[in-house]
């Protein structure tokens, strides 16, 4: 199996330090929004490649991080009066279900920044002892000239980089390229206690601090989006290696953007659509299916009229998973050994093993469905045996890998949504009768979801449910 590695620039065989283990990081959500759908795009390729992982029978731990502190957040804080703990709080759970909506596999963790301030402030504190980091007045620094390799993932060359770097007006840093670790509390900000005095985290070092506990120090992949290379992933190999001393990353592998109209889809751009609203008018397994039809690397330009021609792939997709079937439910007996199956799973590894070639990957699937749809017209009474093999096959490829069929649509979570959003919506008309001072209906609501085994719990950031 052969990947892209963008610190070699080049396609490389697949070789995990401990196989059959794998392990998979991957930069996670700022929560102070609901996310668009070009960050979906980076999680949903993200999500296929461990898929796939999964189907060469590997064992994977996946790891996703949420970042949920930092300014834009408290910004946002501020402009609602709210706390920003509140505020991450909202968007990590809209996070959580629109990740499930999407059907990406839930991480094995999803580790948060305010979570692991001690792992924060002991990496940073090993970098000082190794004098890669500097204190100024309670502003610490990544002394970057201290570091060799600085640069050899995005390629650049730090004087350059020097001569290109803004004039930053920290005039406290040694050279511009140096980046925070810790920053100083600022008044009114949330700050937490170190020995450099109170601040907070910088951005980069909390992936190095979460990636490292949580996986170890050398990882096997870790992935994002390509605007992350420089300089958040140059950033995060200077710190870890600045303090292990050993390789901190395998294999490096970066997403291309969706853009619109040939620019990245971004939030300060404003040329954006959230996941959220995207699904509302499409199925999750047709942007599924229009990110498999092009390659994670290279940029995709994103537009409703491909996600309907896609939306019309997938009609066919199901079309066949309703032929199917109905094959199997015709219970006809005996063996059948007519079609050869194994060229198509042959092909499909192939291709996928080609550095995840889902376009090809894709076409495979829609030439397999073209195949099996003309044997069944070809030919009478096949028996359920056929039916059987050729659900497999789209179960293994479409299904578990790309995640765009299901064959039992009662086990499909599209209905858990639906039940989850009812949820919600006798949640936020109980909050409404207390703003009232309804109680006698707020009471109400809460007794009758109980009894239907729906627990509500009230607290500070809100009210959630547990079913019992
Ligand atoms: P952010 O919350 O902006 O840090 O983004 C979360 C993830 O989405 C990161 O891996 C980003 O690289 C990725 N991302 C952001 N914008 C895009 C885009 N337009 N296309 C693809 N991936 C993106
Ligand atoms: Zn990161």
């Amino acid at each position: 199996m052969k990947i892209y590695n963008t610190l070699k620039r080049k396609k490389e065989n697949f070789e995990p330090s401990n196989p059959p283990k794998v392990t998979f990081y991957t930069c996670g959500p700022t929560v102070y929004d609901y996310f668009h759908i070009g960050n979906a795009r980076s999680f949903i390729m993200a999500d296929i490649t461990r898929r796939y992982l999964i189907y060469k029978g590997y064992d994977v731990k996946f790891v996703m991080n949420i970042t949920d502190i930092d300014d834009k957040l408290i910004k946002k804080a501020n402009e609602q009066g709210r706390t920003f703990s509140e505020v991450a709080a909202e968007y990590t759970k809209a996070f959580l279900d629109d990740i499930e909506k999407l059907k990406i596999k839930k991480a094995d963790v999803y580790p948060k920044a305010t979570e692991h301030m001690e792992e924060i402030r002991s990496l940073i504190e090993k970098l000082e002892s190794r004098e890669r980091a500097y204190n100024v007045s309670g502003d610490v620094f990544y002394d970057v000239k201290k570091f060799e390799g600085y640069g050899k993932l995005s390629g650049k060359n730090t004087d350059d980089l020097e001569v290109g770097a803004r004039i930053e007006l920290n005039e406290s840093k040694r050279n511009p390229l140096d980046f925070t670790l810790w920053k100083k509390a600022k008044e009114n900000e949330p700050a937490w206690e170190s020995k450099w005095g109170s601040g907070r985290p910088g951005w980069h070092i909390e992936c190095s601090a979460m990636s490292t506990k949580h996986l170890g120090d050398t990882i096997d992949i870790h992935a994002g989006g390509n605007d992350l290379i420089f300089p958040h992933h140059e950033n995060e190999i200077a710190q870890t290696e600045g303090a292990t001393g050993k390789p901190f990353v395998k294999y490096w592998m970066h997403f291309g953007f969706l853009n619109i109209q040939n620019e990245k889809m971004s939030k300060s751009l404003g040329n954006f659509f959230t996941a959220r609203e995207i699904l509302k008018k499409y199925r999750a397994e047709s942007i599924r299916l229009l990110f498999s039809q092009s390659h994670y690397s290279g940029p995709l330009n994103f537009s409703e009229e491909l996600l309907e021609s896609a939306e019309k792939g997938l009609q066919k997709i199901r079309n066949f998973v309703e032929n199917i079937n109905e094959g199997l439910a015709g219970n006809i007996p005996g063996e059948y050994t007519k079609f050869d199956f194994t060229q198509y799973y042959q092909q499909f590894e192939e291709v996928m093993d080609d550095d995840f070639d889902t376009p090809r990957a894709a076409a495979i699937m829609f030439d397999f469905v073209r195949d099996v749809n003309k044997h069944i017209v070809e030919n009478d009474n096949l028996p359920a045996a056929f039916y059987q093999q050729a659900k497999i096959f789209m179960e293994k490829t479409a299904g578990e890998v790309l995640g765009i069929v299901s064959f039992d649509e009662s086990k499909d979570n599209s209905n858990n949504s639906l039940e989850k959003e009812l949820i919600e919506l006798l949640i936020r008309l109980r909050q409404e009768a207390k703003n009232d001072k309804n109680y006698q209906l707020a009471d109400k609501i809460r007794d009758e979801l109980k009894s239907l085994g729906i627990v509500l719990k009230d607290s500070k950031t809100g009210t959630t449910y547990k079913k019992e």
